[in-house]
């Protein structure tokens, strides 16, 4: 089987586009396209669950909210980046295990560096929350631009998409629910 590499797949597209891809604005691209696109998948294959350690010895029974965390991954439709911003929210279990909060903004981090949609997304945070610290309630929410939407295409600027997913005590109480989103917001 022959083994082709990532640099010169970048350089096959970019003469597949009518680009030449030996003059000198070029000549290094598809290396740094390769070594962007191993960076920027570089979560692939984390257990997003595995970045929420639980902190020994802490214990906590109030909500915690993460808000403002910088969101960015490539949409897996169009290869093209969504950014903005996400939320983790979660009301401890039972044993009152909680995560730092830093650890919440490595999981989205994490989350984004794969080829996403951003529905899934939400829904992948939400599972790691619960598996990691079993919570009583964990809302995960996401708003971002997807470049697919707005540079391309339907070029709706400035538009931007909203994701939510929510579990346990809060997806039957809209009360809640609304509190944690107005808090988020
Ligand atoms: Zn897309």
């Amino acid at each position: 089987m022959v083994v082709v590499e990532p640099v010169d797949i970048v350089a096959a597209l970019l003469r597949a586009l009518g680009e030449d891809p030996s003059r000198p604005g070029l000549a290094d691209t598809p290396a740094r396209v390769a070594a962007a696109y191993a960076e920027l998948l570089s979560g692939r294959d984390i257990d997003p669950a595995s970045v929420l350690e639980a902190l020994p010895g802490e214990h906590g029974t109030g909500l915690i909210v993460a808000k403002d965390i910088r969101l960015a991954s490539l949409c897996e439709h169009h290869l093209l980046p969504f950014v903005g911003t996400a939320a983790v929210a979660y009301l401890p279990g039972e044993d009152g295990r909680i995560c730092g909060i830093s650890k919440l903004t490595r999981l989205i981090d994490v989350l984004g560096k794969r080829l996403q949609v951003q529905e899934r997304l939400v829904s992948q945070a939400a599972d790691a929350v619960e598996k990691a610290l079993a919570p009583r309630a964990v809302l995960v929410y996401a708003e971002a631009e997807h470049l697919c939407m707005t540079m391309r295409g339907a070029r709706a600027e400035g538009s931007r998409i909203v994701t939510t997913e929510v579990r346990g005590l809060w997806a039957a109480d809209a009360a809640a629910r609304a509190e944690i989103l107005s808090l988020i917001r």
